[in-house]
């Protein structure tokens, strides 16, 4: 079971007030606060160990590797991938898939081409792919889902045919909040021979992934969602891809051998990391991935199952209340709108009072045309929020709605 108030005191920001009101934060769909742990592990790092890793013989740089590559190892743990040479260190979900639709698209993809993706897509696995589509010649489809935010899974075993590549969707929605059935998924895509990319940043920090299990091709996600900094992520792939995908960006680290006619590419994990890595983000999201492994993703799961549907119950109550995803699997976030009230009023009133949400089309704009509206409000839950707090945001709402 989790003691949340416990918890809350890992987390010094949750304490302070906005306007004079206790902080509400809402809003981890977008980021995630940081425990104390996470911001020590940077500043112990910074103060104590800073050094360039792997170029460098003397103490400081090989300390600095040996914590790098253990938190390559811990990330590699807690997906349970078969190996670290899986585990590529990025800027993100975003970067992420950036490097899988230019390398993967190198490799294997071809003019006429198709990859699948889902109408609850985030832009960040929409526009790459049509990035790629510019470049040579590839196609998108896309599975449709029903009015409560699913997929049609019927359909979507009736889009693959000789030219479908890839199959790209999120885990979960960050609009709709549905956990789309990736096991199924990728099973029905690989009895087509067709490679499955898993966008996790919505799935990661909120239940156990096992991507050997889920036997996923690709899974990516954000450090900043988990818990952990910004500006690091991961990129997972099966070491059977990766051998045979090109590099994303050249220059340092990347590199075996380098002439002015002829460069060779290191080996992996190396391949497709250039430059000088995050390695203080690296090591800050090991801290994180720690911290909530010590509390436990399934307990974790459970207790966000329950907030999650708490506030579905409480918020259904409010009259004109309209909740965009109604999925019967559904994570911790809730969109939602009442009556003519716009989304940036809801928002900016409710921020009035100390809740903070996020407004708007959330970045998946398709999403939005599916609906038939220009954006929301959304709220979305961490292990640190509380059923006070769904009570607050239902009363906070509640005097919005009388306002109008
Ligand atoms: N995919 C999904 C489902 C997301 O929710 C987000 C972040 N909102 C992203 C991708 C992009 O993540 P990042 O901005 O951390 O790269």
């Amino acid at each position: 079971m989790i003691d949340v108030n416990k918890i809350r005191e890992d987390f010094p920001i949750l304490s302070r007030t906005v306007y004079g009101k206790p902080l509400v934060y809402l809003d981890n769909g977008a980021t995630t606060q940081k425990p104390r742990c996470v911001v020590d592990a940077i500043t112990d790092e910074y103060y104590s160990v800073n050094a360039n890793v792997h170029r460098g013989v003397h103490f400081l740089s090989q300390k600095a590797t040996e914590l790098h590559e253990a938190a390559r190892e811990t990330v590699r743990r807690f997906i349970n991938a078969e190996s670290s040479n899986e585990i590529i260190f990025t800027r993100g979900t975003t970067e992420s898939i950036n490097l899988m639709a230019f390398s993967f698209g190198e490799a294997f993809l071809k003019e006429g081409d198709e990859v699948i993706v889902s109408t609850m897509e985030h832009h960040s696995n929409i526009v790459p792919w049509q990035m790629l589509g510019i470049r040579k010649g590839v196609k998108l489809r896309v599975i449709p889902i029903n009015d409560a935010g699913e997929l049609d899974m019927e359909e979507f075993g009736r889009m693959f045919n000789e030219k479908t590549r890839l199959v790209s969707v999120a885990h979960v929605s960050n609009v709709l909040g549905t956990i789309n059935p990736v096991k199924e998924i990728i099973r029905t895509a690989h009895s087509h021979d067709v490679s499955v990319m898993i966008d996790g940043a919505q799935s990661i920090p909120h239940m156990p992934v096992d991507v050997r299990e889920l036997d996923a091709d690709f899974y990516v996600f954000s450090g900043h969602k988990i818990y952990g900094p910004t500006g690091i992520g991961v990129f997972y792939g099966k070491e059977k891809w990766l051998d045979r995908m090109p590099p994303y960006q050249g220059g340092g680290e990347m590199i075996q051998n380098v002439s002015f006619e002829k460069t060779t590419y290191n080996e992996l994990p190396y391949k497709f990391e250039a430059g000088t890595p995050d390695y203080i983000g690296s090591n800050a999201l090991a801290v994180a991935l720690n911290y909530v492994s010590a509390i436990g993703m399934k307990e974790i799961e459970a207790y966000e199952h329950e907030l999650t549907r708490y506030a579905m119950e409480k918020m259904q109550q409010i009259e004109d209340m309209r909740i965009f995803g109604t999925a019967r699997d559904k994570g911790s976030v809730i969109s939602f709108l009442v009556g003519n009230i716009h989304h940036l009023d809801m928002g900016t009133l409710l921020d009035r009072l100390g809740i903070a949400v996020r407004t708007g089309h959330h970045c998946a704009e398709p999403l939005m045309h599916r609906f038939g509206i220009e954006g929301t409000v959304r709220a979305s839950f961490g292990f640190y929020n509380t059923k006070e707090e769904i009570d607050i945001l239902v009363k906070g709402i509640e005097r919005v709605r009388q306002m109008f």
